[in-house]
Formats: structure tokens, sequence, C-alpha cells
């Protein structure tokens, strides 16, 4: 009765493929060690070996080869040259390997080098070689972290920025990355609720013609104002939400909300979109906005939709199709932040773009480097021979908007003529607007008695 129990408390402890601890013993384990330290903070490692391609392994040759890969990857970790540890697997695919005397970040990461160098050497498997690779994420104790599930925890994190592409596949915690973990974790938490009561507004920035000085029209920009965590900027909240499969709600929100508030405006005055590369690959972006033009009675011709680069990074047909529809419907096409992305030519003459954005750096680099003239000039250049206009993004000073201006650019949009607003504010700006171009008509008028 008595090994009975004593067997299952082995088995429950153990892991059986490899006969390393499990996760839980692993725990206990390294709490042990802590706890064995005393008041005196312990100075030591955590190092969690993550095994990278055993999917792949049991496709082709299925899973008693998995099986067998991590059986001999736990014999080279029990027979690596390393003192004072404690091994332990982490899950299917993790190692656990605590180094209770390593308080040196040197050597910490010496040994995480050369425990992941040793697990990604193939594995024989019948007369193949099997080829993985084994990533590190090392952490270490500190005075006030001094427990198990907080080194695990960190090491795991330290993990993903092991599996970045150009790292060398092993990596330090670094704290800003558990905060910035955090807050991840909040925002999907506050942008769930958001969607779900519709927290979201849209601001909206005016563009003008170098030509006339007139408004053309405004762009729509999303804003979330939280309570504790103030305001959210949309290159924080739109990646989230198109990560948790929120944008298409969003997205679908955001055109009918624009186009109720832009179909106040006068009949001349146009609202540009952003879409998001997510939108395209939702299915439902086209009915979206056929929804939206018809439930406001805002005319297509009147939308433009702005898209970035990296709408066409996976499928090039499908964007193709549903941009050509879009443009069929009456809306003009706009390649948004253009310089900053892959600027393939090829999407130029390929997309139906009717308007080009220059990202707001070359505007600012119009300030630093004598050659930014000559790459405006050229891109500016180009879109003409192409038929395609051109709006040159943040503007803020006088200086930027006057060499703009020389180089022939249609529209200007940026701080120097207007930052985003709400749309309580519209009303003033249009009539301002109006106000100026009557004013102007009236000079032009007097000076036209006066001549004759
Ligand atoms: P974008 O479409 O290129 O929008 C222009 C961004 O530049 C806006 O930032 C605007 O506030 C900012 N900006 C305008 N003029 C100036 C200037 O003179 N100086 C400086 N420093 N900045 C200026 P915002 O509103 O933070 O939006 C950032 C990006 O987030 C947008 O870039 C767009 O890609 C995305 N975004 C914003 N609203 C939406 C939305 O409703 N849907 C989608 N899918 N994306 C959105
Ligand atoms: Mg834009
Ligand atoms: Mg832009």
């Amino acid at each position: 009765m008595g090994s009975l129990r004593l067997n299952l408390q082995h088995l429950s402890s153990y892991d059986q493929d490899t006969g390393f601890f499990n996760y839980e013993a692993l725990l206990a384990a390294i709490n042990a060690e802590i706890i064995k330290a005393g008041p005196r903070p312990l100075g030591a490692t955590l190092i969690e070996i993550r095994i990278r391609g055993l999917a792949r392994v049991g496709e082709a040759y299925g899973r008693k080869a998995i099986g067998s890969v991590i059986r001999q990857l736990a014999e080279r970790l029990e027979l690596a040259p390393i003192k004072n540890r404690i091994i332990g697997r982490i899950d299917h695919k993790s190692f656990g390997v605590f180094l209770y005397d390593v308080g040196d970040p040197v050597l910490a990461l010496q040994t995480a080098k050369q425990l992941a160098a040793l697990c990604s050497r193939p594995v024989p498997w019948g007369d193949q070689q099997l080829r993985i690779e084994a990533i590190a994420g090392v952490a270490l104790t500190t005075a006030t972290d001094q427990d198990a599930a907080t080194l695990l925890h960190h090491a795991g994190l330290a993990l993903r920025a092991s599996s970045e592409s150009g790292s060398p596949g092993y990596s330090f915690f670094d704290p800003a990355e558990a905060q910035a973990a955090k807050r991840r974790n909040d925002l999907i938490a506050i942008i769930t609720r958001a969607v779900e009561q519709n927290q979201f507004e849209m601001f909206y920035q005016p563009f003008f013609s170098f030509k006339s000085g007139k408004l053309v029209g405004f762009e729509a920009l999303m804003r979330l104002r939280h309570p504790e965590f103030g305001n959210i900027a949309p290159s924080e909240f739109i990646p989230i939400a198109e990560e948790i499969g929120l944008i298409s709600r969003l997205g679908a929100w955001c055109i009918e909300d624009t186009c109720r508030t832009a179909a106040e405006w006068p009949s001349h005055l146009i609202v540009a979109v952003n879409f998001s590369p997510a939108q395209f690959y939702t299915g439902t972006l086209l009915a979206e906005v056929n929804h939206a033009l018809e439930q406001t009675k805002f005319p297509a011709y009147r939308l433009d939709v702005e898209i970035t680069e990296g709408t066409f990074l996976k499928d090039q047909e499908l964007v193709l199709s549903q941009l050509n529809a879009l443009r069929d419907m009456g809306c003009s096409i706009a390649l948004d932040d253009f310089g900053t992305g892959y600027s393939s030519l090829s999407y130029l003459w390929q997309f139906p773009f009717s308007k080009l954005k220059i990202d707001r750096s070359f505007i600012h680099a119009l300030d630093t480097t004598p050659k930014a003239p000559s790459i405006l000039k050229s891109i500016i250049e180009l879109s003409r021979n192409l038929g395609i206009e051109v709006t040159a993004e943040g503007i803020e000073t006088n200086e930027q908007m006057l060499a703009l201006r020389n180089l022939n650019c249609d529209y200007l949009q940026g701080y120097f003529c207007g930052k985003p607003t709400a749309k309580s504010n519209l009303a003033a700006i249009i009539m301002k607007n109006f106000s100026e171009t009557l004013e102007q008509n009236n000079v032009q008028l007097s000076k036209i008695k006066l001549i004759r």
C-alpha cells in the first residue's frame, strides 16, 4: 500500500516521457530552493528552452517521432556539463533549467546559449536526421521577485523576444516587456468593452487645396478615451482590435458614423476614411460600405478610402477585387503613408489609386536633409504622370507648406492648417473657410471693377 502511494506520488511529480519534474513539481522545487536561501535573496537563473519544429516532425513521421525527439533532447540536457541545476518539463515543447547558484547575467546567458545550441542539433530517427530548433528565454531572480511562478512567467516573456527574426535565439527577460504585456492585456479588456458600448469617437482633420487654398474635406481619425488610461492612440488600439477579431465591427461602425457626419456637410466636401488591412480579409467590407452609404444617403463619390501598403502583403488579388469594386461604386482610393512601407512602385500602377499621401516623415525630412526636396519632387512628378493626385501629410510649418507648394503638390494636411478635432467644431471650420473664400472672391471682384 505504502509503495503504491509512493509510486502515485512519483507519477504525479514526474513527466512520464523524460523522467524530469513536471511543471508543478518544478515550481515546488524552485520555491523550495528560494525558501532554503532564507532571508538572503537567492541569486538564481531560470532558463526556459522551447523546441520549435515538433509539429512538422509529427506531420512527417507521427507522434512516436515527437516522443523520441523529446527523450533524446532530455538526455542531452541531463548530460550537459552544468552543475547545481534542477530540470523540469514546463509543457509539451518546453524545458525549464533552474540554476540555483547563478546570479551572474553573463554566465546565465552563456549557459542559455550553450543549452539552446545543444538542443538545436539534428536528432537521429531511424536513418533520418530530424531538424528542430531550440530557443531560450532567461530570467534572473531579483531582490523583490523571488518566486517560481514569477520567474517562469518572466522566462516565458523573454522567449518571445528570442523568437523574433534577427534574434540569436536566446534573450533576457526585460521588465519593459512585462509592462507591455500587462498593458496589452488591459487594453484588450478596454477595447472589447469600448466596442460593445460604442465608446469610440471620430475626430476630423481638415485638408486643403494648394491651388485654391480652399477646404477640400476632412480625414476621419478614430479616438478612444479611457478614464484611467487617458487617450489611447489608434496606432495602439487598431492593431489590438485586429488581433482580437473586432476590427470588422469597429470598421463598420467607423464608416457609418463618419458618413452620417459627412452627410451634413456642404456637398462639395469629401471625407477620407482609413481602412485597416484586416478589414479586407473579413469578407464583409463591401457590404459594410454599401450599407453605410445607403443608411446615411452619403454619395460614394465623396468618400476617399485610405489604405496602406501593408494591405497588399497577404493576398493582392483579393484586395484588388475589393478596391476595384469600391472604385466602381464611386469611391476614390488613396495610398496612405507612402514611403514608409515597402513602397513598391508596382503598387502604383497595379492598383486603382487616384490619390497618394506622402508620409509626414518625408515632410519633416525637409528640415533635416538637403535630399528631401529631390525625393519629394520625384514622388510628385511620378504620381502626376500616372494621373494620381498627391497630398502632403503632417505639414507643421510655413516653410514646409511653401516647399510643397513650390513642388506642385495638390493637397495639404497637417497641424499647420488644422489639427484633428471633434465633430462639434467642424461647423465653425467650414464657416470660416467659406467666409474667407467669399472675402477672397470679393477682393477679386473689386479688383475687376477697378480695372474696368
Ligand atoms: P494616418 O491615416 O496617416 O493619419 C494621420 C496621422 O497623423 C493622425 O494620427 C494625425 O493625427 C497625425 N497628424 C496629422 N497632422 C499632423 C502633423 O502635422 N504632425 C504630426 N506629428 N502628426 C500629424 P492618429 O490620429 O494618431 O492616427 C494614426 C494612424 O492610425 C492613422 O494614420 C491611421 O493609420 C490609423 N487610424 C486612425 N484612425 C483610424 C480609423 O478610424 N481606422 C483605421 N483602420 N485606422 C485608423
Ligand atoms: Mg490616413
Ligand atoms: Mg498617413
